[in-house]
C-alpha cells in the first residue's frame, strides 16, 4: 500500500533533530510520499535541502498566514524568484490562504494571499491552501482571479456544500485527523459522501492529533490510520481507498507515479 502524506510539517521541532528515523518509521508504514508545505521565507532553503537529502520528500514555497509579517508582501518577489528557479520537487505554492483565528489584519492576509494565487497562476502551479472560518472568502478570491491550477485545500472540515465549492475550483480536499473524532459529525458525514476522485490524505503533523493520541504530536506514521477512517466513512475497502487517494496526490501536485 502506497500513501502520501499531502501534508506534513516534517521541518517542525519535534522532529527536526532525527528526521531520517522519522521518515523511516513512516515509510515502514507505507507512507512513500511526504508534501512539507512552507510557512515562509525562514523554511524555504531548509525545505529545499530537505528534499535533496530524502527522495520521498516534496515541497511548497509560500507564505502561511500565521507568519505573515510587515515585510511580507515585499517578500512575493523573493517567492517569483524561488518560483521562478524551482527544482522538479518543488511542487506547489502555499500553504497560503486565511485564518480568521490569527492576529495578522485581514487586509494583509488577503493582499498576501492574492498576490500568491497571480504568482501560481504565473507558474502555472497548483496552491495548497489554509482556511479556518473563511472558506467562502478563499473561493471568492479563487474565483475572481480565474485560477484555475487547483491545489490541495488543506484539513478539510467542513459542510459538504462548502466542499463542493472547492472541487468544482479543481481543488482536491486534504482529509486528516478530523475524522477520526465522531463529535466532528458535519465534516463526517461531508467526506462520507464526497467524490474519492476529490480526497487526499494528510496528518499536518505535528499538529492535527488522531484520536487516542491527543497530547502528543502527530506523526506521518499515522497516516494509514486516517486511510482506515475514510475507508469506514467511504463504505469501501481500505486497497481500494488507498489507490485511489495515492493517484490524487499525484495528479493534486502534477507528479508521475
Ligand atoms: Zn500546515
Amino acid at each position: 500500500m502506497r500513501l502520501f502524506d499531502t501534508h506534513c510539517h516534517l521541518d517542525f521541532a519535534p522532529f527536526a533533530a532525527n528526521i531520517e528515523q522519522q521518515l523511516q518509521s513512516a515509510q515502514q508504514v507505507g507512507v512513500e510520499r511526504v508534501l512539507l508545505p512552507a510557512t515562509g521565507p525562514e523554511n524555504w532553503s531548509r525545505l529545499a535541502s530537505l528534499s535533496e537529502q530524502f527522495p520521498a520528500l516534496y515541497y511548497a514555497l509560500g507564505f502561511h498566514p500565521y507568519f505573515l509579517t510587515q515585510q511580507s508582501l515585499n517578500d512575493v518577489v523573493l517567492l517569483d524568484v524561488q518560483m521562478t528557479e524551482r527544482v522538479s520537487r518543488c511542487v506547489a505554492i502555499g500553504e497560503c490562504g486565511l485564518d480568521a483565528m490569527v492576529d495578522v489584519p485581514m487586509a494583509q492576509q488577503e493582499a498576501i494571499f492574492i498576490a500568491q494565487i497571480e504568482l501560481a497562476k504565473q507558474h502555472r502551479l497548483p496552491l495548497i491552501l489554509h482556511g479556518r472560518k473563511t472558506h467562502n472568502r478563499l473561493i471568492q478570491l479563487l474565483k475572481q482571479a480565474r485560477f484555475e491550477y487547483g491545489g490541495i485545500l488543506h484539513g478539510f472540515s467542513g459542510s459538504y456544500q462548502q466542499a463542493m465549492q472547492f472541487i468544482d475550483l479543481g481543488f482536491y480536499l486534504g482529509i486528516g485527523g478530523v475524522i477520526t473524532y465522531p463529535r466532528a459529525n458535519k465534516t463526517r458525514q461531508a467526506v462520507a459522501q464526497l467524490p474519492l476522485s476529490a480526497l487526499v490524505l494528510e496528518t499536518d503533523a505535528p499538529d492535527m492529533p488522531l484520536m487516542g493520541y491527543q497530547g502528543e504530536p502527530n506523526h506521518p506514521k499515522r497516516l494509514p490510520l486516517v486511510l482506515q477512517h475514510l475507508a469506514q466513512l467511504q463504505n469501501k475497502d481500505r486497497q481500494t481507498v488507498a489507490d485511489n487517494v495515492w493517484r490524487n496526490s499525484n495528479l493534486a501536485l502534477n507528479i508521475c507515479e
